[in-house]
């Protein structure tokens, strides 16, 4: 896929699944925005790593869930490129426990990052791609948002939220070639998924029909492929990347 000159920005590109985008689409010759919130040194390590293997970026530290802080990095990106044409809503965040332990603090972290995050990075960025006729915005949900998973209902509810968010907004937007497409990941060795107890872990894997886990390296492939221009009349969609786990 050649994505040259276009300006991609990855949410939580520091580290896991965000990172395997990132370097996907420096691959494919685009300009890679990296943004993450805490994480310095981790996203250094992932703009090096695009710029070792030939591609461009830049980092882009902000908060997702902070709508002034998501303002004014999109500004200073489409004031310095003069467009963007790619967004991947990817920053996530889990903060498992059952129902009755929940408190307001969980709700605050995880909805406000997964899908307030995903909301407000949206919004402003397809302000400016409406005015361009262009933009190609993914967004990352999971398995856990289709079918659910016990001590996840936080998570869940964030991810299947993301889900109706962007069919709504793929209808808002497609009149301006703006497309707006879900990938759902099953389960993969991140950060994230090392803190899932083992026991669960065990009974996810013997649940795959294809008997492992998907990479990241996986994940970014089709996220490259709906960047790309043969994708352009797909939106609204659910690509499920889940080795059968949910059909
Ligand atoms: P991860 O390894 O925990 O990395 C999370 C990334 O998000 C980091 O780059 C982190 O930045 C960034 N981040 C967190 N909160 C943020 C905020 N408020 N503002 C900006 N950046 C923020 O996560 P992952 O496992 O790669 O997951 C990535 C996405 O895929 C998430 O949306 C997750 O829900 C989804 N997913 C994951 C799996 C899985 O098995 N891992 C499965 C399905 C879907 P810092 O480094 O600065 O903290």
């Amino acid at each position: 896929m050649n994505l040259h000159g276009q300006i991609a920005l990855v949410t939580g590109a520091s580290r896991g699944i965000g990172r395997a985008i990132a370097l996907a689409l420096g691959r494919s010759r685009s300009h890679v925005v990296v943004n993450y919130r805490d994480n310095q040194a981790a996203a250094e390590e992932s703009l090096a790593k695009i710029v070792a293997e030939g591609g461009q970026g830049e980092l882009c530290p902000f908060d997702v869930a902070e709508e002034n802080q998501v303002e004014a990095a999109v500004k200073g990106i489409v004031d310095h490129h003069k467009k963007i044409d790619i967004l991947v809503n990817n920053a996530g965040t889990t903060s498992d426990s059952l129902l009755m332990r929940i408190k307001p603090a969980d709700w605050d972290q995880v909805i406000g990052t997964n899908l307030k995050g995903t909301v407000l990075c949206t919004k402003i960025v397809s302000r400016y791609m409406i005015r361009q006729h262009f933009g190609r915005i993914m967004n990352l949900s999971s398995v856990v948002g289709q079918m659910g998973n016990s001590g996840q209902s936080l998570y869940a509810a964030s991810k299947a939220g993301i889900i109706g968010f962007t069919k709504a907004v793929a209808r808002e937007v497609a009149s301006r070639s703006v497309t707006v497409n879900v990938v759902a990941p099953g389960f993969i060795e991140t950060d994230m998924t090392a803190k899932l107890p083992e026991k669960l872990r065990e009974e996810f894997l013997h649940a795959i029909p294809l008997g492992r886990f998907v990479t990241c390296e996986e994940v970014a492939e089709m996220i490259v492929f709906l960047a790309g221009e043969k994708s352009g009349y797909i939106t609204g969609q659910v690509f499920g990347i889940n080795g059968g786990l949910y059909m």
